[in-house]
């Protein structure tokens, strides 16, 4: 079925690679409009041609999400430019993983400000829009490490806990104004994710566990985002918890 988004207006945040690429293509699939957000520009355009031969007239946002400023200005812009924002997709974030007594704090504040806090700034600059229309969908991802805190993860650990939590609490205080929250809690995914991970046991260790198992793909999890956006406005669904088949 095609057209399930006719019209509708999305901001897809981490557009530039991984779940948030594949994210933007199934909901322009769809006949959404998309706006789409990343620091890489040049990833951005390439996409953003993708796009705009689906139709999707893409609006590309060049921003550095670990600034709560920038985070609320690509919102502000996507309803200046579009009149409006039906479904916002918080998908950018990083995965620093190292063992606490080792850990580099600033790494982690800066992660905290990207995978938490800047996603909530969002939100917040979203929610009145929504509120007035009374209509609007947020989509957050988290992770498997948002339910199961595994060791050397404990701050990426800190931030998903804390996206299915803000998550959860938010629906709670918006549901009443027909707006839906969910959130996606993705297991093993093969993207590049985990290449940024700066401390070198951790990544080798990650990297052999994902090299013992089919990861699931960006498109899974596109998969998973478009069901939840494309469900009659009557039903939420709150929380999608995926893993490979091969991961414990
Ligand atoms: P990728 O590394 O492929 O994508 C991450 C995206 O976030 C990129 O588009 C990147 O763009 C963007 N990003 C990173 N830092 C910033 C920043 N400071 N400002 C703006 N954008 C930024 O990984 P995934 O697609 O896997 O990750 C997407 C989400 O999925 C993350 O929240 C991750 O935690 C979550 N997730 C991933 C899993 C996995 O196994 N891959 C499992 C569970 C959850 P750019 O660098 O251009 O800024």
């Amino acid at each position: 079925m095609k057209n399930r988004l006719k019209d509708r207006i999305a901001l897809v945040t981490g557009a530039s690679s991984g779940i948030g690429e594949a994210t933007a293509l199934a909901l322009a699939e769809q006949g959404a409009k998309v706006a789409i957000a990343a620091r890489r520009r040049e990833r951005l355009e390439q996409l953003a041609a993708k796009l705009s031969e689906l139709g999707a007239e893409p609006l590309l946002l060049v921003a550095d999400l670990a600034s709560e400023a920038q985070a609320q200005r690509i919102v502000a812009q996507t309803q200046e430019h579009y009149g409006r924002l039906d479904i916002l997709v918080n998908n950018a974030g990083v995965m620093y993983l190292e063992p606490v007594a080792e850990a580099d704090l600033g790494r982690w504040r800066w992660m905290l400000e990207l995978n938490v806090l800047s996603l909530i700034a969002s939100t917040q600059a979203a929610l009145a829009g929504m509120r007035a229309r009374r209509e609007g969908h947020i989509v957050n991802i988290s992770s498997v490490a948002g339910r199961v805190a595994n060791p050397n993860a404990a701050a990426y650990a800190a931030t998903k806990f804390g996206v299915v939590g803000f998550s959860e609490s938010l629906r709670r205080e918006v549901y009443k104004d027909n707006i839906r929250v969910s959130v996606i809690e993705p297991g093993m995914v093969d993207t590049e994710l985990r290449e940024h991970i700066g401390h070198e046991a951790s990544r080798r260790a990650v990297n052999a566990r994902a090299g013992e198992m089919r990861q699931l793909q960006a498109e899974d999890i596109a998969d998973a985002i478009l069901f939840c956006v494309t469900r009659p406005d009557y039903v939420c669904i709150n929380e999608v918890l995926m893993r490979p088949t091969d991961q414990e």
